[in-house]
């Protein structure tokens, strides 16, 4: 399967059809849910808009703990129901992806005065393998602290009991969105970053389109759809009082911030999962040559844009993760990189956050304005099924005449046409091999695959054709000459955040290629001198900025 082209010089033309078609389905985000909804309905032979008024998952979906788990810790609520569908949804998602959703192991150490005692997690972990259908392997494992700390020698040992060993998934949830939405474009759907709306349309009462702005070209314009839904996460009572003053339940913001370091620094072996001192469960998940760690919880009240990291996020997590590995004595000016993401929770009165259901939910307003909130990025496809099902049902009513059902459980997100996990293993050998006579290091065969699968082919078919002091060199040039052709790069931090991750994971390399990727994108993009100086200073007081002393 080939990416289309998907590049800014296709703009005016995806515009153009945004302007003028007739839409069966407008969706109004850019981030996994949105996504998910695009791609269930074009698939279903629909005829879809989408608008994502930043970066395709700017918002919450470039800023989770990117794992696909079955959310262990809602067993705490009783969420059966809800831990059995996600856990199952799992397997489904490393089945259509398996480049980009990675098994992973993950150490749950049970620690003296926890909450739970390692009876409880032992039946906790029983039921949530049962419940996801979980077998063989990938089944917990009960560990002595013996054989707990030979795993992790850095769990503290005058704590540690026991240990439980348990399968879950890791991704990146930015790659995750674009695979996703470039995959509803095989599916000829319209979609367009960079585009906001404004205002809805509400001719005859009946919510029927939007008004929208291409912040790009800075132009004006209306989509019509017979069905608007509105994906916005964090945003969505911001489009809902577009329509009418809301009524019913509405969205309580919580900020969670991750916070990583370089593995030197934080030489965890594999991911863990503890119980940090205030009964708040933390994941430190290592990552190439970083680990991350988070998250907070915590009540937000300002403007979704405004989302921003404080001092006290800062030495929250240091001090759990302080008190949980003492011989690590992690320091802020240790932080590399971070970012904080807003959980958009249906508000139940008498609820603490961290009590209020992550499970998601539909809202229709009188005038038809279709709403989706709440969920996890694991449970994306399964809420994009509800959501087109729910447009089935209403489309029957009014028109009487239907659609298929949902097929998305049987189509391979792109890049991701391997038989298995081997076979993914088995590739990144390959290119491995092949880098050796570049003199690249072998890290890049892994980084390469897990972001783009056999898209990877592309990348590096263009390599010999590059210039370039260096295969390094020649590499970065032909990533971003693809994620130019293929994956709507506008901006530079599209490419450094939401293509590459670089940002997140490998600030280093960002300081390194920094000014070879604007010159290329200046080039390809003609922008003037003053608009790269623009770029460049958002760049540098970026990687400055990962300081928090
Ligand atoms: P978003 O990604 O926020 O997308 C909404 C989009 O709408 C945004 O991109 C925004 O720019 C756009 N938009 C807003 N207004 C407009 C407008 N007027 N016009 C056009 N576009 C507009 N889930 C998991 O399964 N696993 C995890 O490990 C996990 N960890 C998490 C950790 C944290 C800290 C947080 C906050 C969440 C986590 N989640 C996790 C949940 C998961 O990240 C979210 O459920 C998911 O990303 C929400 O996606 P979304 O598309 O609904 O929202």
């Amino acid at each position: 399967m080939k990416p289309n082209k998907f590049s800014v010089e296709e703009r005016a033309k995806i515009l153009d059809r945004l302007s003028k078609d007739y839409f069966d389905i407008l969706v109004i985000g850019g981030g996994i849910t949105g996504a998910g909804i695009a791609l269930d309905a074009s698939a279903r032979g629909l005829k879809v808009a989408l608008v994502e008024k930043g970066d395709f998952a700017s918002g919450t979906s470039s800023k989770s703990t990117k794992l696909i788990h079955g959310g262990l810790r809602y067993l705490k609520n009783w969420e059966f129901s809800l831990v059995r569908k996600i856990g199952k949804e799992r397997a489904v998602l490393h089945k259509l992806a398996p480049h980009l959703v990675l098994p992973e192991k993950v150490l749950l150490p049970i620690l003296k005065n926890a909450a739970l005692g390692p009876k409880t997690y032992a039946l906790g972990l029983w039921i949530y393998d049962f419940l996801a259908n979980v077998k063989g392997n990938d089944q917990r494992k009960m560990l002595s602290k013996k054989e707990a700390l030979a795993i992790e020698p850095l769990l503290p040992k005058n704590k540690t009991l026991a240990a439980v060993h348990y399968a879950e998934y890791r991704t990146d949830d930015a790659r995750l969105t674009l695979e996703v939405i470039k995959t509803a474009l095989l599916y000829d759907a319209a979609i367009i970053n960079y585009n906001e709306v404004s205002g809805l349309d509400a001719t005859n009462h009946r919510i029927q389109g939007a008004q929208v702005r291409d912040l790009i070209s800075d132009k004006s314009y209306n989509i019509k759809a017979r069905y608007v839904v509105n994906a916005t996460g964090p945003w969505v009572d911001h489009l809902r009082v577009l329509d009418a003053p809301i009524k019913g339940k509405k969205i309580k913001l919580s900020k969670g911030v991750h916070i990583v370091f370089d593995k030197k620094k934080l030489p965890i072996r594999q991911s863990i999962y503890f119980e940090g001192e205030d009964g708040r469960m933390i994941f430190v998940v290592p990552r190439a040559k970083v680990c991350y760690l988070g998250t907070t919880d915590t009540p937000f009240d300002a403007l979704p844009d405004q989302v921003d990291i404080s001092t006290r996020d800062i030495q929250y997590l240091l001090s759990q993760m302080n008190d949980m590995f003492p011989d690590i004595h992690l320091k802020p000016s240790d932080i590399i990189s971070a970012w904080a993401g807003l959980r958009p929770l249906i508000h139940e009165e008498g609820k603490s956050l961290a009590e209020i259901s992550r499970k998601d939910e539909i809202f229709i307003s009188d005038k038809g304005l279709i709403s989706i909130a709440g969920g996890k990025l694991t449970g994306y496809r399964l809420m994009a099924k509800r959501v087109v099902d729910l447009i089935r049902s209403l489309y029957y009513k009014e028109y009487n005449s239907t659609f298929g059902q949902s097929t998305t459980q049987n189509i391979v997100i792109l890049g991701g046409i391997f038989e298995n996990f081997e076979a993914v293993r088995a590739y990144i050998e390959t290119l491995t091999k092949q880098f050796k006579s570049y003199n690249l290091e072998s890290d890049i065969a892994e980084y390469l695959v897990h972001n783009y699968g056999k898209q990877s082919e592309h990348i590096l078919a263009q390599l010999d054709k590059l210039a370039g002091t260096t295969a390094e060199e020649k590499l970065i040039r032909s990533e971003l000459l693809f994620c130019m052709d293929h994956e709507m790069v506008v901006k530079p931090l599209d490419f450094f955040v939401r293509r590459t991750g670089k940002m997140y994971f490998d600030v280093r390399s960002v300081i390194q290629w920094k000014d070879i990727i604007l010159s290329d994108m200046q080039k390809r993009f003609n922008w003037t001198q003053e608009k790269n100086m623009y770029f460049e200073n958002q760049l540098n007081i970026l990687v400055k900025g990962f300081n928090y002393n």
